[in-house]
């Protein structure tokens, strides 16, 4: 079989979409026609430097009731999630922290978001259902920001429908959140910390990547600590996890730079595999050492 695939610029990083298909015009164009419709769906949804969106609108009515799709209620349900599952590490009431840490002026870009960096329990978002719409409320003076969580929902996503409407194998990477369902043939991916790669051979699995360096500013970068609301003094420069989905691998390696040191015991804990750098080091976790042997070995 075939391997084609897609790429997409945007969202300052590169997004990429394969599948094992038929190479032809039409399924080529098809594979393009699913990646630009779903990320302009989603930056529709949750980008915060659309004032169009629907984010930007629960954004302005921070402290009142704002009706969204559901759409946008699955990904802020997958960022609720991801807070849930780190004890509020990843955290999706960020958004006024970031502004102030300087990420807008960094990226050139505007939020419009204004309000002084504040910290508010991310509990205290609400979701009230209704038909064909749901309402959200956010507590004043915050605003969310969802763009660690998005990425990797959108890998999950991306690969789902490809591989439900094809039944090929696939793997969809959005700016370092991969996902892969490769059942046919085990696909080889890598997990890229800047200086040295990991290979492995996936048939259904999330990797994600997260660091500092990408994204980075005098005196600050684009990893926000909840605790103290400013940018995470980590450990590390990044951190790579292996888990069930794009979303679960995301989740875990952005909390993972949070919490710097404690890092790699949090991510034993969770039985997860893991690989952080850092400027003076790095450490495995879980089957990482394995799976360097076996990428030492095939090279
Ligand atoms: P990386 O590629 O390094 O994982 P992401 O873009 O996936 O970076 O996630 C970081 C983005 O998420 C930041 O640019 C910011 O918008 C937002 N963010 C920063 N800190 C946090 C945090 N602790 N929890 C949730 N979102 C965060
Ligand atoms: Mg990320």
């Amino acid at each position: 079989m075939d391997e084609i695939s897609v790429g997409l610029s945007t969202w300052k990083t590169e997004l990429w979409l394969a599948a094992r298909l038929p190479a032809s015009a039409g399924t080529q164009a098809w594979l393009r026609d699913m990646l630009t419709t779903e990320v302009s769906a989603l930056d529709e949804l949750a980008s915060r430097f659309r004032h169009d969106s629907q984010l930007s609108a629960v954004n302005r009515a921070a402290g009142r009731w704002v009706q969204v799709s559901w759409e946008f209620i699955a990904v802020l349900t997958a960022s609720l999630e991801a807070a849930a599952a780190t004890d509020g590490l990843v955290n999706p009431l960020l958004g006024t922290h970031v502004v102030a840490a300087g990420y807008d002026e960094w990226a050139d870009q505007d939020s419009g978001i204004t309000a002084p960096a504040t910290t508010c329990d991310w509990h205290a978002i609400e979701i009230k259902p209704g038909q064909p719409a749901a309402q959200v409320r956010i507590p004043l003076g915050s605003a969310l920001d969802l763009g660690a969580v998005a990425k990797g929902w959108l890998a999950d996503r991306l690969a789902q429908i490809v591989h439900a409407s094809t039944g090929a194998d696939c793997v969809a990477n959005m700016g370092g959140d991969l996902r892969v369902i490769s059942p046919g043939e085990p696909w080889v991916v890598a997990a890229d910390a800047g200086r040295e790669e990991t290979h492995m051979e996936l048939d259904d699995a999330g990797l994600a990547t997260s660091g500092i360096g990408h994204r980075a500013w005098e005196g600050g970068h684009h990893i926000i600590d909840p605790r103290t609301g400013r940018p995470a003094k980590t450990a590390w420069d990044s951190v790579s996890v292996l888990a069930g989905t794009a979303a679960g691998a995301n989740t875990a390696s952005t909390a993972c730079i949070v919490i710097g040191d404690q890092g790699p015991r949090w991510l034993a804990d969770k039985g997860l595999d893991g690989w952080f750098v850092g400027p003076t080091g790095e450490r495995l976790v879980g089957r990482w050492q394995q799976l360097r042997h076996v990428d030492a070995a095939r090279a």
